[in-house]
Parts: structure tokens; sequence; C-alpha cells
């Protein structure tokens, strides 16, 4: 026995119990090696055992693998002291115009001794300040052609965290057993929403109709035969749809809108809309800005694509009896949303300003910006030979660019681009709950423009060496 003869033998006494009492011992001879081992193993530590819910969030999660991976690439790279091209992201663009914008109110604010007292020292009521929430009603009512009111409306710590509450009150496990699920009508579709659900297999989605405009653009529609196909099952809870569609920057055309409300009417589920690109406000959006809510609808807003991701602030707008029900999740978890956020969406709000902010500077930088790196990734790919199709840019951040008959994959894309300081996402991590096949899955990436056009020149070129 080698092992015997070349390591110390360590005794080891294992009690063994039956119905709490010792029934036997056993002395375990080991070899030294193995210690870590046992050790390890036998150690009482609490984190041995956690429950699911902490699981089920904590581990394998794909947008929290997906960000490990990039900070070890983006440490890498920096080792390799690689130029860096971040286009993988969802940070939004630093737009000096309206930064000075911001800059202002920060002063106002802080210039305001009451204010700041009442903003840091006292706790917000859970569904956010009423003063607030009525102003906001008054501007959504006319933004978003509805007879909105204070009651109808929900702050939230981002809107990452409304998604959170919204989708585990109408999906997951209901009383005699019944489960439901989400329905994401299309894919591609926010990677965000995929671990969300505290359950598992609390998400299904369908593939959409691809409908070609030109030799390199295309864009995705809806197949509503088989939306109102699924809905039959009778297991959907709830129906989500992003618009603009991050990673896709597809908008819905409003007239899908209406017919998946209906059926959701009719199925008495909600129709959730995540506006976090959309309009009233980032408003970035190149096409038909057309939107509505009504009481069958929850839209859901966040102030973080104007450029304010770091005051944490989501907006649920939705019937009285939701709204409600959010504020009492958010009073057992958070006790109250931020005050800073809703204070700033105040001052926006006045004089118009969040509407100039959104319309005459937001909206145009994007769309020039998405037009200058289309027309950069169609001069070099073409000149390059390389067969590629890119969604049309109907708003959002974001170019998903598909590579139909290459040889690499979207994976073996991503792993090739970290390697030489180009960070983008690849497109498979965009389908949850998908479980059929469907080409575009491993053809496509996810390429964020906002940033500086250098580095976004620089991003493509690396791009273009590889695919050549
Ligand atoms: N919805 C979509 C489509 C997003 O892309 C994001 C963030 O990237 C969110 C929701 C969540 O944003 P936040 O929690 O910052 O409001």
């Amino acid at each position: 026995m080698p092992l015997m003869r070349h390591n110390p033998i360590f005794f080891l006494y294992c009690p063994v119990y039956f119905d709490q009492k010792k029934v036997q011992g056993f002395l375990w001879i080991i070899d030294k090696k193995l210690l870590p081992y046992f050790d390890r193993n036998l150690k009482t530590d609490f984190m041995r055992e956690i429950s699911k819910f902490a699981l089920k969030l904590s581990e394998g999660a794909g947008i929290s693998e997906l960000m490990k991976d990039l900070g070890i690439g983006l440490a890498s790279a920096r080792e390799k002291g690689l130029d860096l091209s971040l286009m993988g992201g969802g940070n939004p663009a630093h737009i000096p115009s309206v930064e000075a914008i911001f800059q202002e109110i920060w002063k106002d604010l802080g210039s305001d001794s009451n204010s700041i007292n009442q903003i840091l020292g006292d706790y917000s009521n859970p569904q956010g300040d009423d003063s607030i929430r009525e102003q906001l009603a008054s501007y959504l009512s006319v933004q978003l052609k509805s007879d909105i009111s204070s009651e109808n409306i929900a702050f939230t710590l981002g809107s990452q965290s409304a998604f959170f509450l919204l989708f585990n009150s109408f999906a997951g496990e209901f009383p005699h057993g019944r489960f439901k699920k989400v329905l994401l009508p299309i894919t591609p579709e926010y990677i965000g929403y995929a671990d969300q659900g505290i359950r598992e297999d609390m998400f299904t989605s369908l593939p959409p109709i691809v409908e070609t405009v030109s030799d390199h653009r295309f864009f995705y529609l809806p197949d509503m035969n088989r939306v109102e196909d699924r809905l039959k099952q009778g297991d959907i809870g709830a129906i989500c749809l992003s618009r603009p569609t991050n990673p896709s920057g597809n908008v819905i055309p409003w007239n899908y809108i209406i017919k998946m409300k209906e059926l959701a009417s009719r199925h008495s589920i909600p129709f959730i809309l995540d506006n976090a690109y959309g309009y009233p406000f980032p408003n970035i959006l190149f096409r038909e800005p057309k939107i509505q809510w009504d009481p069958e609808m929850i839209h859901v807003l966040s102030l973080s694509k104007l450029g304010l991701p770091g005051l944490r602030t989501g907006i649920i707008v939705a019937k009285k009896e939701i709204a409600s029900r959010i504020s009492e999740m958010t009073a057992v978890m958070n006790l109250a949303p931020g005050n800073i956020g809703p204070k700033f969406l105040s001052k926006l709000l006045e004089n118009d300003l969040m509407n100039k902010i959104s319309r005459n500077m937001i909206q145009p930088y994007y769309q020039e910006k998405s037009i200058q790196v289309q027309s950069i990734i169609d001069s070099l790919f073409q000149k390059a030979g390389i067969d590629y199709t890119m969604h049309e840019s109907h708003g959002a951040l974001f170019l998903w660019v598909r590579f139909p008959y290459h040889k690499k994959n979207s994976q073996d894309i991503y792993k090739e681009a970290k390697n030489q300081g180009l960070f983008l996402i690849p497109g498979d991590w965009f389908f949850p709950g998908l479980e059929e096949t469907f080409s575009h899955r491993n053809e496509c990436i996810r390429l964020t423009y906002s940033r500086n056009l250098e580095e976004v020149s620089k991003g493509i070129e690396i791009l273009t060496k590889i695919l050549s």
C-alpha cells in the first residue's frame, strides 16, 4: 500500500447516531493527504447549508457569472496592457450637456438645508413621497394619455427590483399546487429577467418571426399565433416585454402591444411593459413613440438610462391594488424607497425639463451615435467580405449583429474578443426560458454603442480581424 508507506497515518473516530442515540463508533485510518478533505467536510460551518432561495439567487445566476467573467477578462486585459473597448455593459453614456443639468439639480438640492435634512433624515412612505407621486401622476397622465393618479404609482429601488417583485407576485407557486410562469412573448430578451424567479423554471419564451429588410438588415416580430396558443395552456401568470428591447434595439409596433394586452386581459393576467429605455423618459427610441397606459397594463419605468443609474430609482405604474401591494413588499424588504431619486425626478419634472432632456438631448445623442456606429460596421465588415446582418436600430443602447454562416459561434467570438481587449456579450445569454432551437442564439452578439466613438471604432476593428 504505497499510501501507507509514504505518509503518516491519522486516526479518526466517527460516532454513528440513530434516533439521537449513539449506536456505533468507527475507527478510520486515513492518509494525511486526505485530511484537508475531511476537515473541510466535517467543519460546522453555517454556510454548509443554505436555503433554496439563497441558492437560486446566488449560484450560477447567468448575469452574475457573466459579470464575473467580464471582470476577470477586464483585469487580465489590463494586465496585458491592451487598449480596451468596453462594448459589453449596459451603462448609459455620460452626455456632458445632460450631466451639467444633473449637477445644477444636485447643487440646488444641496443649497436648501430643509431639503437636505428631509432627504437624508426621513424615511419616505413605502410607496414613495405623496406629493412627488402626485406630480409624476399629472405628468404621466399627459404623456401616457390616461387618467393616472398617485395611487397608481409606486417607487422601487431601481426597476430591476420592481421586476423581481412583479414576477414573483404573478408567477411561481400558487394555492392548490398550481404553478404559473412569466411568458416572454419574443426573444431575444433582457438577460436580467432570467434569474429573478425564486423558483426554478419561472420563465417560458418564444422565438421571433424574422423579417428581412435588406442584405444587411432584419428585424424581429412576435409570433402572435404562438403567443395565443401558449396562453391557452393555462399556466401563464404574466406577459412581459421590453420596448425598446435589450438586446436587439427592437421597438415592437403598438398594434402588437394592444393585441398582447387584449390576450392578457382575456386570460385575466397582467401585461408588463418594460420602458427602461422607452417613452416618455429617457426616450431612447428612434421610431413610433406611441404608447399608452391603461389599468390592464403595468408599465415599469426607470431613471437609470437617463444617465442616473446611481440613484437606483424604478417606477411602477399599475392598478391601485398592485401599486399598494408593491409598496407593502417594499416596506418588508427595504422599509422605504430612497429619497434622492424621487427628489431628483421632481426637479426634472419642473419647467418641462424632463421632456427637454429626453427629446432634445438624449434621444438625438443616441440616434446619431447609432447611425455612426452602424456605418462603421457596414464599411469595415463589407470591405473585409464578412457575412453579417444586424437588427434595425429602433432604440436602446445596443446593436444586435448576426453572423449566420461563420464557423465561429457567438461564444467563440466573445472569448477571442475578450482576449484582445474587446468586451461584448454573446447572444446565447438573451434567451431566458426558450426551450427550442433558434439559430440566432449562437450566431448573434450584442454591442453597446454608447462609449466614445474612438473606443467603439477600435472595438469594431478588432471584431473585423477576428471574423476575417
Ligand atoms: N430593464 C431593462 C431592459 C434593462 O436593460 C435594465 C438594465 O439594464 C433594467 C430593466 C434594470 O435597470 P434599473 O434597475 O437600473 O432600473
